[in-house]
């Protein structure tokens, strides 16, 4: 170290506290990287490595390695870095080294990592980029989010046995890029891996010591105010401690004013349906399940949004489903409203339309990184809202109000902002040419000298005329001596004292003065100083809106609800869905269902709507059978997705629709291998019946297709059969659930199993030939015309007709014949309950030690059953 330089000693030391970081570490106009840091530099952004050690004696291969990027354009660099999961520590000259004696002072003054980037090329502008904090401990679990480009900060905890199940499904609502976590946390294998493996995400394991209950209460406090504090749970201090940490990771990374994030979400449990990481994937409500598009998405439909603060509203919406009747209908109840006003709802719309983002808008001002335009950026936001305000005043509905109440026109923020910025700032504020002329008098004498002093040189010639009495006295200036006042040699006899002769021309002496010398510095430098005093007083200004920063913060969320509020209302118009009744009923009535994406996937033909019904006892398991293709999969999610929206406060894709809310929604759907986790196909579908087993409720909806094809018929078949009784059986289960199958055999249970139902989607067959109808009818299919959709699929012609002469081989050998509907089946099916219960009874009775009063009875109470 001794043999280093000064700089390089000054390097290692700053490496040395930051050893996790790549240190871009600032030299004049380049950050440059060392040593490992270089080498992954080098490998990540496709830089030449190059040696700052040009010692000859040395093999280039012994010298330290180096790679820079220049100063103005790293931010590109930093993003590209920060996107493959690194964290960079900028380290800056804290001053400058023009100036600077001896060694320039350098500092870290900020650590950007993939949880905490503001900067707005690293965003997607409609989804919250959240870092994440998880404290584990042998009783308790508590995870926090917080989003710092908004502010925006949630946190909840758990306890029990399954409490890693939850934070697991508490991250699929947030999908975090980054997250901090204790001992405990990170020693929970499943936890890492879905952090890492889903999500993508940086895992920092932050140990004991950024977890600390007293100073996560101080923190706590000074973030949120004691009402923060108070919000979160007495009796579980988990959220306390993953809220705690997530601060101290902010704090030791962030190194600047982070009083935007102010304002707290616990939220308990049942606040919102939970949801786990399968159903979320499957019912693909932000992204396809297998190309990750958000095209082809729920919320590729229900997105109109007009500004990044209503998109990322509505995601969060969708990714945080209700539960409570009530503020489910005050949504809906605001949806109908906008409904019903077309024009309104047009205005607004056009209102909100290129409206600014204020959340992320207000972050960065608080945070420090705003500039001139992002000032401007507000002001033209601010201008749009009494626009806004105007529509909505026309509105009686409470949540609209309530919106409205909260809408502050921000009328002095934007008068200040606008007499101070100019319309057009530039982008950097460390340049000038920002402030608006008229605002301050200082920069405005200063441009004015700045401009050649054009009107301070003839006020002051003016003057001096004025003393002198010498008329024709002139003020120029020229390369030697600078400014000087020019005398005709016939008028010096009047020159004052004070004058300082510089120079004989022809006919007239020059001088000098000491004013005018003063003049003449001011006009050097007024460039310098007219660009400190701009920044000066945009740091003000920044202080004065930062202290505004709630008022601006309030509006921006109401902003974002009424634009994610007229979004599902113009989906609603546009889609023609219809505004469900929701309540605690515990049934699910469909009339004239849709899938709400298929519908609009669909290029050729028109979807089919189909009815559910599905009740606390009646029909509370359905077994729908039918051939492959025909819309099983299709009907099962809309079913799942109509609850859902109805759920978020949506209208919802139907004629008419009356759902009991649910408290999960849990699925099975497809095979689909998770071989990198070391499972097979079978292993995972097993896995995930077993959590969904596990973890539903009587209150659950459960979408179950195709359990058991993954192993052989028997195992299968058994299997499905087990997990349907499982489901049915009150006593065990008795959640509502949809059941595909292709084993036919399993609508038997309709008979046997109370609360059973069958179904099937209806084909029609010419020939060879099959026509889908998508339509869904009573009773059980007959088969799976599996082969038949094998030949629409493009099989050859050669397979197929073997295909079909094994089946009949198949069928004669075993004795198989497919189970063929029974007509009455079809027609009785809606009695199946009462049905079954007759047949179960006359298996359990034993006419042998029946009296004759006991067997008339039972007649009674069976005809009864029936009636
Ligand atoms: P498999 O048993 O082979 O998995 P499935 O019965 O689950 O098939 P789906 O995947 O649900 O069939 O549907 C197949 C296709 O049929 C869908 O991609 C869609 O294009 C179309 N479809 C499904 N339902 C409808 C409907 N109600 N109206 C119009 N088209 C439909």
């Amino acid at each position: 170290m001794a043999e280093m330089t000064p700089m390089m000693q000054q390097y290692l030391k700053i490496k040395a506290e930051n050893p996790d970081s790549i240190l871009f570490f600032r030299l004049g106009d380049f950050y440059e990287m060392f040593d490992n840091d270089a080498r992954t530099a080098s490998r990540e952004l496709d830089l030449t490595l190059t040696s700052r050690d040009k010692d000859p004696t040395k093999a280039p291969e012994d010298r330290v390695p180096m790679c820079g990027v220049p100063y103005h354009s790293s931010d590109a660099y930093i993003a590209r870095l920060i996107a493959k999961g690194y964290k960079v520590a900028i380290c800056e000259q804290m001053e400058d080294p023009a100036t600077a004696k001896g060694l320039v002072k350098r500092d870290i003054i900020r650590v950007v990592t993939p949880g905490t980037v503001i900067d707005a090329a690293c965003l997607d502008e409609k989804s919250g980029n959240f870092l994440c904090s998880v404290y584990l401990d042998s009783q308790n679990a508590g995870v926090a989010f917080c989003d710092l480009s908004t502010g925006e900060t949630h946190a909840t905890s758990f306890s029990g046995k399954d409490r890693v199940e939850h934070i697991v499904n508490e991250l699929g609502r947030f999908s975090p890029a980054e997250a901090v976590v204790n001992d405990g946390a990170y020693s929970e294998e499943r936890l890492c891996a879905v952090l890492r493996e889903r999500f993508n995400c940086r895992v920092e394991n932050g140990g004991e010591g950024r977890f600390l209950a007293g100073e996560a209460e101080r923190s706590i406090r000074a973030q949120f105010g004691d009402a923060g504090w108070e919000s979160l749970p007495a009796d579980n201090p988990a959220a306390a401690m993953a809220l705690g940490g997530l601060l101290k990771y902010l704090y030791e990374t962030q190194k600047t004013d982070l009083s935007h994030i102010n304002r707290l979400d616990y939220y308990e449990q049942g606040r919102f349906m939970e949801l786990d990481l399968a159903a979320r994937r499957n019912l693909e409500l932000t992204e396809t399940l297998r190309a990750k598009e958000r095209r082809g998405s729920l919320l590729w439909v229900l997105d109109r949004t007009k500004t990044s603060m209503g998109g990322r509203c509505l995601r969060g919406w969708l990714e945080r489903p209700l539960l409570s009747v009530v503020a489910i209908n005050r949504r809906s109840a605001a949806v109908a409203a906008l409904v019903d006003d077309t024009i309104r709802r047009e205005e607004l719309a056009a209102a909100m339309s290129g409206l600014g983002d204020l959340e992320r808008l207000i972050g960065r001002i608080t945070y420090g990184t705003a500039g001139g335009r992002d000032l401007a950026a507000l002001r033209a936001a601010i201008e749009k809202l009494p626009a806004i305000a105007g529509q909505l005043s026309g509105f009686a509905d409470r949540q609209l109000s309530e919106l409205a109440g909260r809408l502050d026109l921000l009328q002095d923020v934007g008068e200040l902002i606008r007499s101070a910025i100019c319309d057009e700032p530039p982008f950097s504020v460390r340049e000038g040419g920002f402030i608006r002329g008229g605002y301050d008098a200082e920069v405005d004498r200063l441009r004015d000298i700045m401009s050649g002093g054009k009107g301070v040189l003839a006020e002051m010639e003016a003057r001096e005329r004025e003393k002198t009495g010498i008329p024709k006295l002139k003020i120029g200036y020229n390369k030697v001596f600078g400014y000087y006042i020019e005398v005709a040699r016939a008028m010096t006899d009047k020159v004052p004292e004070t004058y300082i002769r510089k120079q004989t021309t022809a006919n007239a002496e020059r001088y000098i003065t000491q004013e005018l010398k003063e003049l003449e510095h001011e006009i050097l430098t007024a460039s310098e100083r007219v660009t400190a005093l701009e920044y000066q007083l945009f740091t003000k200004l920044r202080e004065q809106i930062v202290a505004q920063a709630p008022r601006i913060q309030r509006t921006a969320s109401a902003v974002a609800e009424l634009d994610a509020l007229g979004s599902l209302a113009a989906v609603a118009v546009r889609d023609n869905f219809c505004r469900p009744e929701v309540d605690e009923s515990g049934v699910i009535e469909i009339t004239g269902g849709r899938h709400p994406v298929v519908e609009r996937m669909l290029k050729d033909s028109l979807f089919v709507p189909n009815d559910t019904f599905m009740g606390e006892k009646e029909q509370r398991v359905a077994i729908i059978t039918g051939p492959n293709m025909a819309g099983k999969s299709t009907y099962m999610r809309q079913v799942a997705l109509i609850v859902l929206l109805a759920q978020i406060g949506s209208f919802v894709p139907a004629s008419a629709a009356h759902i009991g809310v649910v408290d999960r929604i849990f699925t099975r759907i497809g095979a689909s291998d998770d071989l990198a986790a070391g499972q097979s196909t079978f292993m995972v579908e097993m896995t995930e019946v077993a959590d969904i087993l596990r973890h539903a409720t009587k209150k659950s909806l459960l979408i179950l297709d195709e359990i058991g094809r993954g192993t052989s018929t028997f195992d299968g078949m058994s299997i499905a059969r087990a997990v349907v009784e499982y489901c049915a059986d009150p006593k065990k289960l008795g959640a509502k659930t949809l059941f595909a199958t292709h084993y036919h055999e399993l609508t038997e249970l309709e008979d046997t199993l109370p609360g059973t139902v069958n179904y099937n989607i209806a084909v029609k067959t010419r020939g060879e030939d099959i026509i889908f109808l998508r339509k869904i009818v009573p009773g059980g299919a007959d088969r799976s015309y599996g082969i038949e959709v094998a030949k629409l699929a493009g099989l050859p012609e050669k397979v197929v007709a073997r295909a079909r002469t094994v089946l009949e081989e198949l069928e004669r050998e075993n004795g198989v014949q497919y189970v063929k509907p029974r007509a009455e089946r079809e027609q009785v099916s809606l009695d199946a309950v009462q049905e079954g219960e007759v047949l179960n009874a006359l298996r359990r009775c034993q006419p042998d030690t029946l009296t004759p009063i006991e067997a008339m009875s039972l007649l009674y109470e069976l005809k009864q059953k029936l009636s």
